[in-house]
């Protein structure tokens, strides 16, 4: 038996067509592709407001995907939102934050991108800079708008890490983000930084399995990218591996 992947969704509301206005459960496909090619059964995960199913979510799954999308609530880490904070989600925070923190329980394998990593750390108690322009210092261009696989930011990891091990000493990713993290959360390292210092990935601390977040978008590159692809496949065998163990 393959292990089963949860992939967190979202909710889209149709701006046109037949249907304006109504909500739509999804996620990008690019996820489902990545987790299919590493050997996974992947499962669309939709937003819920029951603890207790959000629970049992995590329970049936052995391992998961955070995926990417809106900003999380910066009151989640105690900010007021600042002017260029985006249009928050709080049901999906609330949701993912649970089927985080009960994947983590179970030893489960969980793979935080984009948004993932930044919902992952602030549920572990970090910090975001809610845009990059409120750094100290100006950044990189981290949002390059169109060509979702192309690379065009370097990332340097940090020694002793899954990112070294799967990246080497550095690598090139693509971008799409304007928020990043400010303080890694308490248990998480950060393992790969931008020119700029900008947190690219962090990894859970101890953990002799995978829980580790990455700012880019993995998944829209694995196609062309091995090394994206290579990242999904060993999310996947520790899945296989934890199962049922
Ligand atoms: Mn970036």
């Amino acid at each position: 038996m393959k292990p089963l992947i949860g992939i967190s969704g979202s909710i889209i509301i149709d701006q046109g067509g037949r249907f304006p206005g109504y909500d739509r459960a999804y996620v990008n496909n690019d996820y489902v592709q990545s987790v299919l090619r590493g050997g996974g059964i992947p499962f669309i995960l939709p937003v819920l407001e029951d603890d207790e199913t959000i629970t049992m979510q995590a329970q049936a799954m052995d391992g998961l995907v955070l995926s990417g999308g809106h900003d999380v609530n910066p009151l989640l880490y105690g900010e007021e939102p600042r002017l260029k904070q985006g249009t928050p989600f709080p049901e999906r925070d609330h949701s993912e934050t649970i089927l985080a923190k009960e994947m983590i329980r179970q030893g489960k394998p969980v793979f935080a991108i984009c948004r993932g990593i930044q919902l992952l750390n602030v549920a572990y108690g970090g910090s975001l800079h809610q845009d990059l322009s409120y750094m100290e210092t100006e950044s990189l261009k981290h949002d390059q708008y169109h060509n979702p696989s192309q690379e065009t930011h370097t990332i340097t990891t940090e020694p002793n890490s899954v990112m070294r091990e799967q990246f080497g000493q550095t690598t090139l990713t693509n971008s799409f983000h304007h928020q990043i993290i400010k303080e890694v959360a308490p248990g998480f390292k950060a393992t790969a930084y931008a020119k700029d210092g900008v947190v690219e990935a962090i990894e859970k601390i101890g953990e002799d399995g995978f829980v580790l977040g990455v700012q880019w978008h993995a998944e829209m590159m694995t196609k062309k990218h091995e090394s994206m692809q290579r990242l999904f496949d060993r999310f996947v065998e520790e899945a296989k591996t934890r199962r049922k163990k």
